[in-house]
């Protein structure tokens, strides 16, 4: 597990020198982008219901936070290591540079799993992660939200601790939170949507037909459920999405809100509804290599590598997850003109519409769903046509280009500083 995770990291860094390959950057900015500023672990300790006590190893990590404070969720998995985070929190400073979006990369993880915790246990967890990493943590320092594993519920109980140790109402702590205690309009669907304007716009880049454009999710949690739902509502074909334990497959296509309104009320798993929805049980793998026009997936790191790259039929691939593809499988994709819309593109809308969240709190001012929804897209879209624009520019794949667009802020924000305050 320690070397996968370190794999993760490693990934990381091969992209950002393949970047640097195609850029003019001071080393000083070379030097601060190939490490961590600061990270924190930790344990936390937790008493189980049955009276026992157990600790759960967390870990937050502060990558570079020469634009502004860090920001980044927090993953609950478990097999969540520090090479994962330091990962996820180098993708984040990227990701937000390239929006341009005011933050730095944060990113934290707690080894556990929340499928054998009680409710109680779960706060418990949450509320010993914020009096843990203590302050490390702060409204301009290092804004967390939600990832994998962690909902609006937990934001709320962190949130709740936070404003505790304090002794003051801090909403701009933590994002993700629900609509009635601080969170904001958009905010649960913001990740998807960013995907979804992205396939819109790679759609009417590539002339595609989206009638006829069939697409395969993998991952149906939040970000993956509310981009099929997206996509189905626009025209796209969907045909195959999974979860954890399996997919399904339907040639004539998946109706995503009716497969997600069944899976919550009978609390099944997707291969478990493959009846119901008339369609055909099938595997992660055998989704990830499926003969469709898009492939997005939307649950976890290292699904795309040199060992199924090869196998993949699918002509695009927009990743909603972040790290799906290894820097061998790039390699390999880019070989058969496959075009990878990259992570830090694809999924920034969540951390877009998190800014905005923090924003709002901080203004004790709160916005209408479609007053995010348009600043979202007015975010994304340009977004996504400069990054479409500098790969055909440079003619380098489209991480690349997304890359040496956000090193580039980086490195104008760097410079301009100094050494002091990076
Ligand atoms: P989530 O916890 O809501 O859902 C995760 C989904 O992945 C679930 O459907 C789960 O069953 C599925 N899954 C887990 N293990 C799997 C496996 N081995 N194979 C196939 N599916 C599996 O998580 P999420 O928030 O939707 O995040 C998904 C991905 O998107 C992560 O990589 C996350 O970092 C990224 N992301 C999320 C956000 C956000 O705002 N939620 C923002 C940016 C990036």
């Amino acid at each position: 597990m320690g070397e996968a995770c370190d794999d993760l990291f490693e990934n990381a860094l091969q992209q950002l020198h393949q970047a640097f390959e195609h850029i003019d950057v001071s080393d000083d900015v070379k030097a601060l982008l190939t490490v961590p500023k600061e990270l924190v672990t930790f344990n936390i300790p937790v008493r189980l219901d049955n009276g026992d006590l157990k600790t759960f190893t967390a870990h937050r990590v502060h990558y570079n936070d020469a634009i502004g404070p860090c920001k980044g969720g927090i993953r609950y998995h478990e097999s969540v290591c520090l090479g994962e985070v330091k990962a996820l929190s180098f993708w984040m400073a990227i990701k937000c540079a390239l929006v341009n979006v005011p933050f730095g990369g944060g990113k934290g993880g707690v080894q556990v799993n929340v499928k054998e915790l009680s409710k109680a246990e779960l706060e418990r967890v949450s509320r010993g992660f914020v009096r843990g990493a203590g302050d490390f943590l702060g409204p301009d320092k290092d804004i967390p939200a939600p990832d994998m594993y962690t909902t609006s519920k937990i934001m709320l109980w962190m949130s709740d601790e936070y404003n505790t140790i304090k002794g003051s109402y801090q909403p701009a702590f933590i994002t993700g939170k629900p609509i009635e205690l601080g969170g904001s309009e958009g905010r649960e669907t913001a990740t998807a949507r960013g995907a979804f304007f992205c396939t819109r716009e790679l759609a009417k880049a590539k002339e595609l037909d989206v009638q006829k454009t069939t697409v395969a999710v993998q991952g149906f949690g939040n970000a993956g459920s509310y981009l099929a739902a997206m996509l189905h509502d626009y025209g796209f074909k969907v045909v195959a999405v999974s979860d954890s334990q399996g997919g399904i497959y339907k040639k004539a296509g998946i109706d995503p809100v009716k497969l997600k309104y069944m899976k919550k009320k009978w609390k099944l798993s997707i291969p478990e509804l493959a009846k119901d929805m008339k369609a055909k049980k099938i595997t992660n793998k055998q989704l990830l290599e499926l003969d469709v026009d898009i492939l997005a997936p939307s649950a976890l790191e290292n699904q795309i590598t040199k060992k199924n790259a090869r196998n993949v039929k699918a002509k695009y691939i927009v990743e909603v997850a972040n790290g799906p593809t290894t820097p061998a499988a790039d390699t390999i994709l880019e070989k058969k003109k496959i075009l990878v819309v990259p992570d830090v593109l694809a999924n920034a809308g969540g951390v877009t519409v998190s800014y905005f969240e923090w924003v709002q709190n901080k203004e004790g001012y709160y916005w209408d769903a479609d007053t995010i929804d348009d600043r979202l897209e007015k975010i994304m879209v340009p977004a996504f046509h400069r990054t479409y624009e500098l790969m055909t520019e440079k003619k380098v794949s489209m991480r690349t280009a997304a890359f040496l667009t956000a090193i580039q802020r980086i490195a104008k924000a760097v410079d301009a500083k100094g050494l002091i305050g990076v």
